[in-house]
């Protein structure tokens, strides 16, 4: 009998923890500087992101000066990660939103909601979406939530866990155990830079090829 997605998704996770590692929690930083930083990730690779973050908390060292400078300068900073003006648009009111409703610079509250709850705030802001959000909850906050960057949409299509009109995130959510959300993001998308590559997948070393209905297809 054929495995359901869910008993595909189990065997995938294991074959990846043997093959990549067992990964344990880490927060990766504060919610508010993760959110920031996933905004300026926005369109761009990881090094371009981490040079415009740092070049933003270079010359602003606090986030009031952030939101009281005049956006052409803070588009100015972060220039090198691209869409640079609707960055620092997004940015400045993404802080200042949270200035006015929280009173302070601070996503700390989001700890103490339910995880949907916690989704549902941060879609509020202009320009967050359910990657951004979860990328928040899962590396900042340890919430399961399950991101689906360029590399997992492209190999979730290729595995047939996501149809072309369904969304990733609603899909992968209810597939991926909440115990797995953490590790299976980071091995896919290490997997995705690593062997499904976008252009010339390497389906011939692929430790879960005969888990992939992509290389019979192609
Ligand atoms: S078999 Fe090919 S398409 Fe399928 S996951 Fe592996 S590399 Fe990607």
């Amino acid at each position: 009998m054929a495995m359901t997605a869910r008993e595909r998704i189990l065997q995938i996770a294991k074959r990846f923890e043997r093959h990549y590692r067992r990964l344990q929690w880490a927060s990766h930083g504060d919610p508010l500087d993760i959110l920031i930083l996933t905004i300026l990730s926005q369109n761009t690779n990881d090094q371009n992101r981490d040079r415009a973050y740092e070049s933003l908390k270079k010359r602003f060292s606090t986030y009031e000066s952030i939101v009281r400078a005049p956006t052409e300068r803070v588009a100015e900073a972060i220039r090198v990660g691209g869409l640079h003006q609707q960055k620092a648009r997004r940015i400045q009111e993404v802080l200042r939103r949270i200035k006015e409703e929280r009173g302070g610079y601070t996503l700390s509250y989001l700890k103490d909601l339910s995880t949907e709850e916690a989704v549902r705030e941060l879609l509020k802001f202009d320009g967050v979406g359910k990657k951004t959000a979860g990328v928040v909850l899962t590396f900042s906050l340890n919430k399961p939530y399950f991101p689906v960057d360029t590399h997992i949409d492209r190999i979730t299509h290729r595995l047939g866990l996501v149809k072309k009109i369904e969304d990733p995130h609603d899909v992968m959510n209810k597939l991926v155990p909440d115990r797995l959300k953490y590790q299976l993001h980071l091995h896919l998308i290490w997997h995705g830079r690593q062997t499904c590559k976008a252009r010339k997948p390497l389906c011939d070393r692929c430790v879960i090829a005969d888990l992939c209905p992509y290389p019979k297809k192609t």
